[in-house]
């Protein structure tokens, strides 16, 4: 029955002479997930987007689509009547109700707008004999103007459109109107919850993985591409960066003092990571780090990490639960891949007792023990790296 759908925005509404460039970034966004799915028309109009559903289209996976665009807090099923006529449009109206509430002991209130002020009635008087159109061909209806069960709204344009519930959006920003950034996306729960993070506030993703073949498996990298996918339905197309980071581990596990391994390791995912985000022209870092969940998330292990990088790095997951992060990845389907029992490159060469507080100086003083080699390494890892593009 709905050949249309309304697409509300919240934050957006708010950047002033910017706004256009979020309403087409929004737009564009919508096109690019709809686009796979049939021949939709999409169209911005007065504070609003509107997608018109081909003839026959499949109206539960177009909704999954629409709901994970960033930008988006609601949007409403539409039926079309193919008229502005009074009489067309209470009996459209009246099929409506009669089709989408086989209960009709409710109380509603009618909305009313319309686009062209030539229309013979105003909006008030639409509302007022809709209202009484409906109560006589419904008699167990009630109005009730302030708080209604029921919002049955009418828009009369060049045809009419009419809607009485709103799908919720996942809010946030569209993607691309906040610059790019480059996620450190591993096998595991977080980090592919802090890109999705990210990626609401408006942020366009790259990703980079760090793999230790053969310490780690084809199939635990990928895990890390299905991670890619799966967020990519919300962040859209990205490019993921997989470094084989085996001979950098091993040279830091020969070099340095084991219990040390993971913080300074992972100095190296930063440096290498900032080496793809500045081709990639992405302004920060993100990883899905979070006070205190392992050794290396302390703050002091966290300093440590920063010590090395020259970008900011987020860390949207900072003060996050586990549980709360769970329940994101869950509701982002991330969950059931991410707990997929493949080995981690960061694992393998875990001490048994990392440091807790690393100092930082003390922490350099190790790092300066790779001097030797630790260039000529990077060099290769940035060479040798593969690059799949996710769409
Ligand atoms: P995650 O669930 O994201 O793997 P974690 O709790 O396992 O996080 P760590 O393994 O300590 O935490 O990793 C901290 C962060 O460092 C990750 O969230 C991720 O951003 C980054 N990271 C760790 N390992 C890798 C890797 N192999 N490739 C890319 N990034 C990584
Ligand atoms: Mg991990």
């Amino acid at each position: 029955m709905y050949k249309a759908f309304l697409i509300k925005y919240a934050e957006i509404g708010l950047k002033g002479n910017n706004r256009y460039l979020f309403e087409n970034a929004l737009r564009d966004r919508i096109s690019e997930v709809i686009k796979p799915l049939g021949e939709y028309i999409v169209s911005k109009e007065q504070g609003r987007i509107f997608v018109e559903c081909p003839d026959s289209y499949d109206y539960e996976e177009t909704v999954e689509a629409i709901q994970r665009v960033f930008g988006i807090s609601s949007f409403s099923p539409v039926v079309v009547i193919d008229s502005t006529e009074w009489e067309d449009l209470e009996k459209g109206v009246g099929d409506y109700v009669e089709a989408m509430y086989p209960q009709r002991n409710f109380t509603f209130k009618v909305m009313a707008k319309r686009a062209h002020k030539n229309y013979p009635m105003q909006s008030p008087e639409i509302c007022s004999k809709m209202g009484a159109y409906l109560l006589k061909r419904f008699p167990e209806l009630k109005v009730d103007v302030h708080d209604p069960e029921v919002r049955l709204t009418v828009e009369v344009r060049n045809k009419s459109y009419v809607y009485s519930h709103a799908i919720p959006g996942p809010g946030g920003m569209p993607v691309g109107t906040n610059g790019r950034a480059m996620l450190l996306l591993s096998g595991g729960i977080d980090s592919p919850v802090a890109g999705y993070m990210i990626s609401k506030r408006g942020v366009s993703m790259s990703a980079v993985y760090f793999h230790a073949p053969p310490y780690t498996s084809e199939r635990a990298k990928q895990k890390v591409v299905d991670l890619a996918k799966q967020i990519s339905k919300y962040t859209g197309k990205m490019k993921l960066f997989v470094v084989n980071f085996t001979d950098i581990q091993l040279y830091i596990y020969e070099k340095c003092p084991h219990q040390e391994l993971t913080i300074i390791m992972r100095r190296y995912m930063m440096r290498i990571a900032e080496h793809f985000a500045e081709k990639e022209k992405c302004l920060g870092l993100v990883t899905g780090e979070s006070i205190g969940q392992v050794a290396s998330q302390t703050m002091q292990s966290l300093a440590s990490t920063d010590d090395v990088c020259n970008m900011p790095v987020y860390r949207p997951l900072v003060a996050f639960d586990k549980q709360d992060i769970v329940d994101i990845a869950l509701k982002i389907d991330t969950y059931e891949t991410s707990i997929q029992p493949y080995e981690d490159c960061c694992t393998i060469f875990v001490a048994k007792h990392p440091v807790i507080k690393p100092n930082i100086k003390t922490i350099r003083n190790s790092d300066r023990k790779l001097e030797e080699k630790i260039d000529q390494m990077i060099e290769e890892a940035l060479n040798g790296v593969e690059v799949i593009n996710i769409e």
